[in-house]
């Protein structure tokens, strides 16, 4: 389990979630994270950190 610390892009809160480490870690570089803050779900990159379409945040 790792803990990882985003910002919803939707409510523009730093949201922390605790996901899991898949074995497939390597081969997918994006990972669905269901999101607290807006109820939704955003693609978040497994390296950076930073969710899909908002890279340069
Ligand atoms: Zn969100």
């Amino acid at each position: 389990m790792s803990t990882i610390t985003f910002r919803c892009p939707s409510t523009r809160q730093y949201v922390q979630q605790i996901v899991a480490d898949e074995t497939d870690a390597e081969r997918n570089a994006y990972m669905l994270v269901n999101c607290p803050a807006c109820g939704k779900v955003h693609f978040l990159n497994r390296s950076t950190h930073k969710l899909l379409g908002h890279e340069r945040e």
